[in-house]
């Protein structure tokens, strides 16, 4: 069975054919590490998690590549802002190294409890400084590479294709319409490569360079460590889609410009994650993380369910509501695991048949047409709640199922952490009140389970709670 991709590059669901016979060469955007990741960044690192795991059982070898931001991009898509790393030096008395070190660490620690596979290579922009230099090097003997004010820029215009990749219209690029003009840029749309004269006084990340003692630009990290590591030319890269405009465009301008030959093959984008209708941001502060979800008292793989039940192409909207019935989900389907593990053999057959084999193969046929992990769900749902298929059959494909989800099924032999029953219905009790309007009704409720050690907050996200501590 072949695997099919879609390809933000040509706007269209692809055949996934390798480079190389077997092999897989991965590269996704990893964090910016000035401040914790909140649970949308998160979403796309768990899209990124599925499509690797459905690779890899395919039987793809897989080279998978991830950055870490830890200089270089301040704030936002462009190249300004505000130093976050200064500010937080600045702020907790620690060194930009530690506060680097500090997030990178809680953001492995993040992903590790959500059961993303870790990256065979994590390169640290701090570590591939002179890559990146001999980069810019390459692009300016090409003559994409222009000073200005003391920092070199990226020449858009020089770069033929500009924007192509986004469908970026070049008139509106040339007028500023979409992006702020700067005065020391040509044109709207160059982005910086090099900064030996930051907008900030005390930089404290400098590095020495042929144009003097300064920084990189953003763009140019990804750039130089994926051509480091998986060559000038390679399958995949990920990233959210707000990096298509932006942060990959400028990629390809760099990495195509550089080696004047095409670079990555197949582009996958991964939708929003929503608060309130709106993109859950760094930039505005106000945002979950994985710690403020484990206080709403769910678990970490509640929110790996939560993702796993849209498809990473449309964007998702966090609520209460729909966190509890993932939850809720979640706790079904390890109940009856653990129910099957009682009754029946826990070590996997190597083969299955009829129905069970049906459900497999449907399963892996959704998974492959452009990871569809909520038609993936579904069929985990029919096979264990279905009578005709055995026990041993059923344990044998909802761990080869959970091979792509990454639910943890194997080795779950306990009942997720959640409330008793009881509670969650009184909890239901009063959201359905609420909907009436009934709001003497569900204050009631809540003075109930207040007795019970249950605090319910309401949230523009919808009801809130948490044993009391
Ligand atoms: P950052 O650490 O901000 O560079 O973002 C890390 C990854 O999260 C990138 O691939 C972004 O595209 C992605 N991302 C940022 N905001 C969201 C969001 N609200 N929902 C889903 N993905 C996001
Ligand atoms: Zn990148």
């Amino acid at each position: 069975m072949s695997i099919r991709l879609h390809n933000t590059k040509t706007r269209s669901v692809e055949p996934f054919e390798p480079i190389e016979d077997g092999k897989v060469g991965l590269y996704t955007c990893g964090p910016t590490v000035w401040n914790y990741a909140h649970i949308g960044n998160l979403r796309t690192y768990v899209f990124e998690d599925v499509l690797r795991r459905t690779l890899e059982y395919h039987g793809y070898d897989i080279k998978h590549v991830m950055n870490v931001t830890d200089v270089g991009h301040l704030t936002g898509d462009g190249d300004d802002g505000e130093d976050k790393m200064i500010k937080g030096a600045r702020e907790t008395g620690q060194t930009v190294w530690e506060i680097a070190q500090h997030y990178t660490d809680s953001f492995f620690n993040d992903t590790d409890q959500l059961n993303i596979l870790r990256p065979h290579v994590i390169c640290k922009a701090t570590d591939h400084i002179e890559d990146m230099i001999g980069l810019i090097q390459k692009l300016d003997e090409r003559g994409f590479v222009y000073e200005s004010a003391g920092n070199l820029f990226f020449d858009t215009t020089k770069f033929e294709r500009y924007g192509e990749f986004a469908r970026l219209d070049r008139q509106s690029l040339k007028l500023g319409a979409r992006i702020a003009v700067d005065e020391e840029k040509k044109n709207p749309a160059d982005f910086a490569l090099w900064f030996t004269r930051s907008k900030y006084e005390h930089h404290i990340m400098v590095w020495d360079s042929p144009w003097g003692k300064g920084y990189p630009g953003w763009h140019i990290e990804c750039s130089a460590m994926s051509m480091k590591y998986l060559g000038d030319r390679f399958d995949i890269h990920c990233g959210g889609v707000d990096h298509i405009p932006v942060h990959h465009t400028n990629e390809i301008a760099q990495s195509e410009g550089a080696t004047g030959k095409a670079w990555v093959n197949y582009w996958l984008h991964g939708e929003f994650l929503l608060t309130e209708k709106k993109k859950m941001a760094k930039s505005d502060g106000n945002f979950l993380t994985l710690a403020g979800i484990i206080d709403m008292d769910y678990e970490p793989l509640d929110y790996r369910y939560f993702c796993l039940g849209a498809h990473y192409r449309t964007q998702l909207q966090f609520s209460a509501d729909a966190m509890n019935s993932a939850r809720a989900a979640r706790k079904g389907i390890v109940d009856r695991i653990i129910r099957l593990r009682e009754k029946a053999d826990p070590s996997p057959h190597e083969t299955v048949t009829g129905k069970a084999e049906v459900y497999l193969s449907r399963f892996k046929e959704v998974l492959s047409t452009d990871l569809n992990a909520p038609k993936g769900l579904a069929e985990l749902w029919s096979l264990i709640k279905d009578e005709t298929v055995s026990d041993d059959d059923k344990l044998t494909v909802a761990f080869e199922m959970d091979k792509i989800f990454g639910l943890g099924l194997y080795s779950s032999t306990t009942v997720p952490r959640s409330l008793d029953d009881p509670l969650l219905r009184l909890i239901s009790l009063r959201e359905e009140a609420r909907e009436r309007r009934d709001y003497s009704r569900a204050d009631d409720l809540r003075e109930e389970l207040k007795k019970r050690g249950i605090i319910v907050e309401d949230t523009p996200e919808g009801t809130r709670w948490q044993r009391e501590k």
